[in-house]
């Protein structure tokens, strides 16, 4: 198993900086404490250590919804519609993780035909656990599936829409097929070896447009190695991207073609 997981701890001491500047921290970290979520970068205390991450585990190719949804990774409706996503929560997380978590499992069901359901003894599960860093496997796997979301960084509302996303079967934003008419990808402010997570795929794109408040977008400067911009948005490279804190009005609708009509 192969698993695409950067962690970075770092410490945040100016939050009211647009750009979550990481003051105190070596230029490297610096650079990477501004990428992916900004939602809880700005919700990030100077005491916390925020671990950031590149989350997809087993990376399996294509899509903003995966290829592997025609092999089967999808998780399968029910007679009324529904799409029952069982679960479980370790025991690592305080009260109010748990709440942050739960908050988060049962936003789908306000908007989607998803219900993430407490397991009782179905065969496949997601295990929602603190491990190292923010990660999870795209579709369903079969059998037990982690969803990592690791204390005193990972559990934020948008964190894990995202991650459960993932887990739905959807890929980051800026992998899709018609990326680069929206983004372009500098790859001369890419940490080396770092290229893959820009790769981009022959995606189903479900009929959506591409969509730059997408909680699976990853910010302007992922992966910088030198502080300059990794993705810009064109034609108007001051568009906002990847500043989402939680699952847009099309990654609703994405949910919703996928599983629910
Ligand atoms: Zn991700």
């Amino acid at each position: 198993m192969e698993i695409h997981n950067i962690i970075i701890k770092c410490s945040f001491t100016n939050n009211n900086s647009s750009d979550n500047k990481c003051d105190s921290l070596p230029t490297l970290l610096t650079t990477f404490c501004q990428f992916l979520f900004p939602g809880f970068i700005a919700q990030a205390k100077p005491w916390m250590n925020p671990v950031l991450f590149g989350d997809i585990a087993e990376y399996t190719g294509f899509q903003n919804a995966d290829p592997c949804i025609s092999r089967g990774c999808k998780w399968s409706k029910h007679k009324k519609g529904k799409v029952y996503v069982p679960y479980t929560i370790s025991n690592q997380y305080s009260i109010r993780e748990k709440q942050i978590i739960q908050g988060a499992l049962y936003s789908f069901a306000k908007t989607t035909c998803i219900r993430f359901i407490p397991r009782y003894r179905q065969q496949d599960y997601l295990h929602i656990k603190s491990e190292s860093g923010c990660y999870s496997f795209v579709g369903r796997r079969g059998g037990e599936q982690v969803v990592s979301l690791q204390r005193f960084g990972c559990v934020y509302h948008g964190v894990v829409q995202h991650e459960l996303l993932h887990a739905l079967g959807f890929n980051h934003e800026q992998t899709r097929s018609d990326r680069d008419v929206h983004v372009r990808i500098l790859y001369q402010n890419i940490i080396h070896g770092m290229e893959h997570n820009f790769q981009k795929f022959q995606t189903n794109n479900l009929g959506t447009p591409y969509d730059y408040n997408s909680i699976m977008h990853y910010g302007r400067y992922a992966f910088s190695k030198n502080r300059e911009p990794t993705i810009i948005p064109i034609p108007n490279n001051n568009v906002a991207i990847g500043r989402a804190t939680e699952m847009s009005r099309v990654d609703i609708q994405r949910v919703n073609k996928l599983y629910c009509r």
